[in-house]
């Protein structure tokens, strides 16, 4: 497949060409327009995060995605996968191809946190105490490594076609680093863009340290997955957030060294301060509507 091959060559660069603009847009208004106050020094953090991301992409380039170019390559040769089961016209297929890989991302996240064996590679992007566009890459590269089985048997049971694959992954990216950003957007708009996409006051309800809020927004592209399965919470204002694990949140525990060899040491656990307080919220607080972003 010529077609298939040329996409093959192009998808790294262009895919990470938007991507690394993208993050520099972002990095810069964030600056101009912050949505939470932050904690930490912003270079010692931002050093931390991007090794860390930095390990991510090696394992990326070198496991993930020759692996899943490999699955495409398979699933486009056969008539395996979903959207192989019916004859449907082209735009049919590539709308439901992307709407199946992100509700598949969801389901994958959720796994993220509710297997103890995920959660200690998935924690070392929680611990991050502020949330910025440099939290977007920081993931374990062991998260990465794991999610090389995941993306083989995505693109397979979907039997996705390379194009939407790639198109997918490029808003993918996108807006996990634009959910991710510390960009103050006016609510009127935030709530507005909310009605399709994760926006950064929606993922910043995930990174609290309250427990029923970090199990909560799973979301990566689109909002309505979270809606869908009764998983969203969208009425905490971002003022009275605490962004982190709170097991994990004193000074010391976000170093390099540390935050790589987390998930290989004995867990604390992961709701409770230093002090042994757990971080709550006023019962009050969590009712009310769900589904109305706050400020
Ligand atoms: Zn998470």
């Amino acid at each position: 497949m010529p077609g298939n091959l040329s996409g093959q060559i192009k998808l790294p660069a262009y895919t990470t060409l938007t991507t690394i603009g993208v993050f520099a847009a972002l990095f810069l208004v964030e600056r101009l327009f912050p949505l939470r106050h932050t904690r930490a020094a912003l270079w010692a953090r931002l050093v931390i995060n991007l090794a860390i991301s930095a390990l991510a992409f090696l394992t990326a380039m070198v496991v993930v995605r020759p692996a899943a170019m490999q699955a495409l390559h398979w699933a486009s040769g056969k008539s395996f996968g979903l959207l192989q089961l019916a004859r449907v016209p082209v735009w049919v297929q590539f709308v439901v191809g992307f709407l199946l890989l992100d509700l598949s991302f969801y389901y994958w996240h959720i796994l993220n946190h509710k297997i103890p064996l995920l959660w200690r590679f998935h924690n070392v992007h929680h611990i991050d105490p502020d949330l910025d566009v440099s939290t977007g890459f920081c993931f374990h590269f062991g998260e990465v490594l794991f999610s090389t089985l995941f993306r083989v048997a995505q693109v397979r049971l979907i039997g996705v076609p390379l194009a939407t694959f790639a198109i997918y992954e490029l808003v993918f990216q996108a807006n996990t680093l634009f959910h991710h950003s510390n960009l103050r957007l006016p609510i009127r708009l935030e709530r507005r863009l909310n009605k399709v996409l994760v926006t950064p006051r929606m993922h910043g309800i995930h990174h609290s340290q309250v427990q029923r809020e970090t199990n909560s927004n799973f979301g990566v592209v689109f909002w309505w997955w979270d809606k869908l399965h009764r998983t969203v919470g969208l009425n905490i204002p971002q003022s009275e957030i605490e962004v982190g694990i709170a097991g994990y949140s004193a000074p010391d525990d976000n170093r390099l060294w540390h935050a790589l060899t987390l998930p290989f040491r004995k867990q604390r656990d992961y709701w409770r301060r230093p002090d042994g307080s757990s971080p709550a919220r006023e019962a009050a607080a969590l009712q009310g509507k769900q589904s109305s972003l706050a400020e």
